[in-house]
């Protein structure tokens, strides 16, 4: 008996499911075991909606082709026994039958002995001919000859019948991608109609409160539902038929009227969110009541993915994918996408996998089987592969990547310096024109705008300014931008460079408190006078930055030792902070100019920050590196920069 016929207490739910976590492997063969082997399904399509499609069946050729004996060249047909002797001081002459051989007309007339008939490439060969001598080898002799000074043997410039396809032979084979080449052998035998597997029809629904869908306006605490895209599209790539049925909130009762429903129209159902432990998370239990054998695997150790769940109802596969799209869009890429292939006749994907060195030691948790997103660089001796610093709750740590590693369920960690295998998104690696790792800021994407343009490929990594320094110092892009502030000297960036690093000035942001318009506590002051009446009100709430940040030094010079209500709270980029502010969560904090400006928020100027770069001074004769420091120092960054609100050096 299932879990949701057996009446049990919510606690006692979950502990059955998590208590058997299955390994990647064991999960994927218990879930193909459920499903395979089956029948793939076919469907009759027209030739030209066959695109793409699996052939379900061999298909044998049902005529010749070419259905005749065809001329190759314009000519004039001709019997080779008339030329034997044919010869440059030998001339032979042949008189024209009455008779144009044209493409698609049927020749009327015998080439006798001593005559010839012309003939267009395509024409087929008349009665008695055998060979096809060329315009150009001929020439007029009388009003109805022609004299040939050649010989020619038999069948040249002729293609015969069935020479190219043979009536009755295998043509194509079952399970074969129809591309254009396919087609065209199809069309050039007649056929009209190809029987394909029929693509699964694949139902994808969102689960959570919080879901709008893209289009709609967002409302406080929502977030845009990107899994049910996601899921849809990545169907549709891997021979599916995807129907969108929308995002269903946690609702035991409407979420299985919902999932029943789509059952009955679908060969295979693909939910999001809502499996994990959470309240709310119901659509795990729904599944036991939806067929047999109902769940196969809930929790696999698999990162990101664990609460991924797997199941069969009465021969369909149901899936619920993790909530945080990169683990649903991981989980679905590693452990679905195989079945749904199967199931739509395709053969398995072909992932392309280079080498790449890791840069720095990435933590592993033990007994999970870890697949982390990296960008790939080129080192001095080969690949590295940088680890997306995102989560899996960040949609770019996916979309953004060049491919996965894999770390060991048995490691805890991969060391520093590892060489190990990258699978590839995409069919070869694409190794960018320019490198920059380092601090970001959105006045870059104006800076490099021009290099995309130009279809130089840019790449950014950002990874903090030290980390840039790092990797600048190992050589492994052309900038870092930094922004760095040194206590003893008072000035940025320039004392952090080291042997082999130039700095190259970028520009200036400008600091400063960051408030809703209006607040009385700050309009009108200066920043030293609002952090002062911020500090007098026991009822204001601040928002900090990460230790190691430049605002935070800034800040806390600001703030002289301190900790008012919200000082722990130390989100890690500028428009969290503008974001905390403009939610109510905080009443002030410190980001740049354009971030408020951005958020509507009232601006009180503290102190500018230096955004530079540390070039590499190795790879300055690069071409992308030269057109970086053409475009930053062009009157079209700077003012596309200062119209954003920065200041160029
Ligand atoms: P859940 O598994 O439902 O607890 O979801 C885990 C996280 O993923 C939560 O932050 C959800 O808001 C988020 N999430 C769930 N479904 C989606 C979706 N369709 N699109 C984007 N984020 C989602
Ligand atoms: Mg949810």
């Amino acid at each position: 008996m299932t879990n949701a016929q057996t009446p049990k207490s919510r606690d006692g739910v979950e502990q059955d499911q998590f208590l058997t976590i299955l390994s990647r492997e064991d999960a994927l063969k218990r879930f193909e075991a459920a499903l395979f082997p089956r029948a793939v399904p076919s469907e009759s399509r027209a030739l030209a909606d066959a695109l793409g499609c699996a052939l379900a069946a061999d298909v044998v050729a049902p005529i010749d082709v070419p259905p005749f004996d065809r001329s190759n060249v314009d000519g004039f047909a001709v019997r080779s026994a008339d030329l034997v002797s044919a010869g440059e001081a030998t001339p032979a002459r042949v008189m024209l039958n009455d008779e144009v051989i044209a493409c698609g007309a049927a020749p009327m007339r015998p080439v006798l002995s001593g005559t010839a008939t012309l003939i267009a490439t395509g024409g087929p060969l008349p009665r008695g001919a055998d060979a096809i001598v060329m315009v150009e080898h001929t020439q007029p002799a009388g009003p109805r000859a022609i004299e040939i000074r050649r010989a020619v043997s038999p069948g040249q410039f002729v293609s015969y019948a069935g020479s190219d396809i043979a009536r009755g032979e295998a043509l194509l084979r079952a399970g074969i991608i129809i591309g254009s080449r396919e087609i065209g052998m199809l069309a050039a035998c007649g056929i009209a109609q190809v029987s394909v597997a029929r693509r699964p029809r694949v139902a994808v629904i969102s689960t959570g409160d919080e879901l709008i869908q893209p289009g709609e306006m967002l409302r406080p605490a929502a977030i845009y539902d990107s899994n049910g895209a996601i899921v849809a599209a990545a169907v549709r790539e891997n021979g599916g038929e995807a129907m969108f049925l929308g995002a269903i909130a946690d609702d035991e009762e409407k979420l299985e009227a919902a999932m029943r429903q789509a059952l009955e129209t679908s060969d295979m159902l693909v939910l999001s969110g809502g499996t994990s432990k959470g309240a709310g998370d119901v659509s795990h239990r729904i599944i036991a009541r939806l067929g047999q054998p109902g769940i196969i695997a809930h929790g696999v150790a698999l990162k990101p993915g664990k609460p991924l769940c797997l199941a069969v109802c009465d021969g369909k596969p149901v899936v619920i994918l993790p909530g945080f799209p990169t683990s649903a869009m991981f989980t679905f890429h590693d452990m679905i996408v195989p079945a749904l292939r199967r199931m739509a006749g395709l053969p398995a994907r072909s992932d392309a996998k280079v080498t790449a060195k890791v840069p720095m030691r990435i933590a592993s948790e033990l007994g999970r089987t870890e697949f982390v997103m990296v960008s790939l660089v080129e080192g001095a001796d080969g690949l590295i592969a940088y680890p997306s610093g995102k989560g899996s709750g960040a949609i770019t740590s996916f979309a953004q990547a060049d491919g996965f590693l894999r770390i060991d369920a048995l490691a805890d960690q991969m060391p520093a310096g590892t060489t190990t295998e990258v699978t590839l998104f995409t069919p070869h690696v694409r190794v960018p024109d320019l490198m920059i790792v380092g601090s970001h800021c959105t006045g870059l994407d104006l800076v490099t705008a021009p290099l995309a343009r130009a279809g130089l490929l840019v790449r950014s990594i950002a990874v903090g300014s030290l980390g840039g320094l790092a990797a600048a110092k190992r050589g492994e892009c052309d900038f870092a931008p930094i922004h760095l502030f040194d206590e003893t000297t008072e000035s940025y960036n320039a004392p952090f460079l080291a042997d082999g690093l130039e700095l190259v000035p970028g520009w200036r942001r400008m600091q400063g408190i960051v408030f809703r318009s209006g607040d009385a506590r700050f309009e009108g002051s200066s920043a030293q006078d609002a952090v002062r009446a911020a500090l007098a009100d026991p009822g204001c709430v601040m928002v900090n930055r990460n230790q190691g940040a430049g605002t935070r030094i800034l800040l806390s010079r600001l703030l002289g030792g301190a900790r008012p209500e919200g000082y722990w709270n130390q989100p890690r980029s500028h428009n969290a902070v503008a974001a905390a502010v403009a939610q109510h969560r905080a009443d002030w904090g410190m980001t740049i100019a354009p971030v408020a400006h951005a958020a509507g928020l009232g601006f009180i100027p503290f102190a500018e920050e230096h955004y530079d770069f540390a070039l590499v001074t190795a790879r300055k004769p690069r071409p992308a590196v030269q057109a970086f420091l053409k475009a930053l120092a062009s009157e079209q960054s700077r003012a596309a920069l200062a119209q954003a609100g920065f200041r160029p050096a």
